[in-house]
Parts: structure tokens; sequence; C-alpha cells
């Protein structure tokens, strides 16, 4: 998926002439102007963006610090990176979908939204709220579910994903939540596993997906006017069977869907059909320069999905095809201690790959505290900073945007990106 530090659309952004850091080399400079350009440091508001909320304009940079010093000496915080599962309910049947065995459960044991509510009133801020399901437009009150994230948690940025088969729900739900939370950017990411409608369609274990996701996103296309926090990625799943189309996938993408951006996942976990794992991390490679390329070159929309953005997504890209061929940790992982997952029923773990129960909150009594301040946590958490690694995207967004390093080397990436001769000659 396409994640996010903080947007500030290039077209509206001011800080292009603002004066760079006076002392210092070239790559301190660059990496200024990319923190500073894009919210890492101060956040102008797009032009068109009103920001009513008293949240509005947090910077990321802000956010950081925060949590660094809240952390320090090793001290515990609630995680402000969570994925938030809100229904194992799904209509249909992916073959590269790892969570398949948990679907439509008999009895549903969904939280209702105010056993949502009671927990994210136990926790602190959420900066960055994965949505994660079943297909979480399957919940008529998921604007519900997301405001109250708003409300309680100041949540910056909320990412729900979508097999877009419920166009009408979508964009109710969508207008009731960029409505309400003006300052939360919505990044909704529609799954898109193919671009011909039959291997869609086949993918997705269910006939006609294909012409309904297309309907669905010509309803929402509209609202990318009215509400400049809207942000509209294709997310693609790269697995065995659409590999080989992956580049035509691509392209096709972007001239179909006009994309902020092109979010791709590497087959994960344990699918319905095991052998879309295998993948090979070449051709996501290759994958991956394409879409770099593409940004360089200006192919993907000018809104609100800025330079450290795309930065960002190409070094998780990077960090992902490397920890595949290398079969290594790139980097120590923060699952379990800012980042966490909690599902639908209420069980918690640090992360969905290694899935360590931390606790279910129904018999924490919606204490989200209770079960992540404990040693069992603490030492889970651990593990997972000890030499873990997988390709999971999360985790790797997670571990890049808390590291000091990692996420200097992106804003600097972004301000090269934005100083670079092609883009300069073109601005001229
Ligand atoms: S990957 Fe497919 S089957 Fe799995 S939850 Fe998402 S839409 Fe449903
Ligand atoms: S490296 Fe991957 S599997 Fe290990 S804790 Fe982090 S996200 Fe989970």
């Amino acid at each position: 998926m396409g994640f996010n530090v903080l947007e500030c659309p290039e077209a509206s952004c001011e800080t292009a002439a603002a004066p760079t850091a006076k002392s210092g080399n070239r790559p301190y400079r660059l990496a200024a102007r990319g923190l500073a350009c894009y919210g890492l440091g101060r956040t102008p508001p797009p032009r068109r963006f009103k920001l009513t909320n008293p949240t509005a304009g947090r910077s990321f940079l802000r956010h950081f610090i925060g949590v660094k010093a809240r952390t320090a000496f090793g001290r515990r915080i609630t995680p402000p990176f969570v994925t938030l599962y809100v229904t194992t309910k799904c209509d249909e049947q992916c073959i590269h979908c790892y969570y398949w065995d948990e679907l439509n459960p008999r009895p549903n044991r969904d939280f209702t939204p105010a056993e949502f509510e009671k927990t994210l009133a136990s926790m602190g801020e959420i900066y960055n709220l994965f949505i994660g399901g079943g297909e979480p437009f399957l919940r008529p009150d998921l604007a519900e579910i997301l405001l109250a994230a708003y409300k309680a948690n100041r949540a910056a940025n909320v990412y729900v994903p979508t097999n877009g088969q419920h166009t009408r729900r979508v964009r109710e739900t969508l207008e009731a939540v960029l409505e309400g939370a003006p300052s939360m950017r919505f990044h909704l990411n529609l799954s898109v596993d193919h671009v011909d409608a039959q291997a869609h369609d086949r993918i997705r274990g269910k006939a006609g997906a294909f012409r309904k996701l297309l309907e669905t996103y010509e309803a929402v296309r509209p609202l990318r006017e009215r509400f400049p926090h809207l942000i509209l990625h294709t997310l693609t799943t790269v697995m065995k069977d659409n590999q080989h189309d992956i580049l035509r996938i691509h392209n096709e993408l972007k001239r179909r869907f006009d994309p902020d951006g092109a979010a791709y996942n590497y087959c994960r976990g344990n699918p319905l059909d095991p052998a879309q794992t295998e993948v090979d991390p070449g051709i996501y490679r290759r994958l991956a320069e394409q879409v770099a390329s593409d940004y360089r070159s200006g192919a993907f929309r000018r809104g609100a999905f800025g330079a450290a953005n795309h930065a960002l997504d190409r070094r998780v890209r990077t960090s992902v095809e490397k920890t595949a061929v290398t079969q290594r940790p790139q980097f120590s992982c923060v699952s379990g201690r800012l980042a966490c997952v909690i599902y639908s029923n209420g069980d918690v773990t640090e992360c969905e790959i290694k899935n360590s129960p931390l606790g279910n909150l129904r018999d924490a009594g919606y204490d989200f505290p209770k079960l992540w301040f404990t040693e069992k946590a603490c030492k889970i958490a651990d593990e997972a900073a000890d030499g873990c690694f997988c390709t999971h995207e999360c985790g790797h967004y997670a571990s890049t945007i808390y590291s000091a390093g990692r996420l200097a080397q992106v804003a600097c990436a972004a301000g090269a990106r934005r100083f670079s001769p092609d883009r300069l000659s073109r601005r001229q």
C-alpha cells in the first residue's frame, strides 16, 4: 500500500522559495529542504485544503520528536502506527489472500462501534492508522469508527483498502469522513490485481468484480476535486499469476485510474493458493525501478501525495526486495514497540506475520495499555527488534519512519528529486 509521511502538493508548496539552511553541505541542505517542504519540518497547507481543526498542520517532524522524547530511555508508549482490522467479512476469495482462513466465521465476533470506540479511547496518539479486513466497506458503520480515531487519537492518516464492490457505501463513507475529519488524510487504496477483467475476476474469485471496481472508481473520482485530503492509490499484489504482466499492468493502471500513486504488495504469508508467493525478486525490482522512474518523469498525478512520500515508497520497495533476495533483516523492526495490529475480535499482536498474541481486548475491558505495558509485550518487541525479518511492507514503513537515519535518507532523496536537473529544466 502507499504510505505517507505528510503530504504537501508540490504545485501549491511555497517552500521551494524558502531560504535553505545557511550552513552545511549539499546533502544536508537537500535533506533540510526535503524535510521542510514535505511536512517533516513545517507543513504548508495545500492551497485548497481548509484546515479548520485544531490538529491541522501537525507536522510529522513534531510527531517524530515527540515519539523520540517519550520513548527515551526505553520507555514504552501506546503505538502510533496501528493496523486495525474492522471486519472478518468478505465477499471475494482472492488467491493471494493471507487472511482467507479467518474470513466469514460463524458466529461473527467483530467488535461493535462502541467496542472500537472504547479501545481507541484507551490509546494515545495514532499518526498512521491502517484499516484491514475483510472488506472494510461491508461495515455500514465504518465512518463512525474512523471518526472515532480522528477524535480520540488525532489520526493524521488513515489508509483504507477496498475491493471496490460496494460503490454507494464507499462514496457515502468517504463523504462522511472527509467532511467530518478535515485534517485527516484519507488514503483510499483500490485493490486491482490485473487490468484484464477476466484475469482480475479469476484472481479475486468473483465474476464481474473488475466491472464493479471501475464503477466505484468512477463514483469516487470526482471527490478528489472536492476533498484535497483524499488520496487515491491503486494497490496490486505482486504474485506468481500476475508477475509476468506486471509492467503492463502498471502502465495501464496509470492510464485508467490516474492514481496519486501505485502501491504494490509482495505476496506474503500463507495465502489461499500458496504457490502465489513464488515471486521473482528480479521482476519486483524492475517494477520498483519503473515506479521510481515514473515518479521522476512526473507520470503520476500531481496531487496530495508529495515527493517525500514517493521517496519513502521507493525506500520501502528497495528494502522489501533486498530482504527477499538476501533473506536477512534490513533494519531493527519496531513492531511490538511502535506498531501493532488489533484484530476485529479484539486480539492484539505485534504484526500480521509473527502474530504473537498479546491478549484480547474484550478480556482486558477494552483497556489497551493493560495488554501493551506488560513483560510479555516487552519480550515480543525485543524479539522483533533483534533480527526478525519479513517482506511485509508495514514493518518496513514503520521501521523506516521511526529511524532518524533512514528518515534523513528519505528526506535527502526527496530534496534531491525536487532539485534534479530534469525537474528544474521542466519548471523553466
Ligand atoms: S484479499 Fe481478497 S479475499 Fe482477502 S480480505 Fe481482501 S478482498 Fe477479501
Ligand atoms: S520483521 Fe516482519 S515478521 Fe518480524 S516483527 Fe517485524 S513485521 Fe513482524
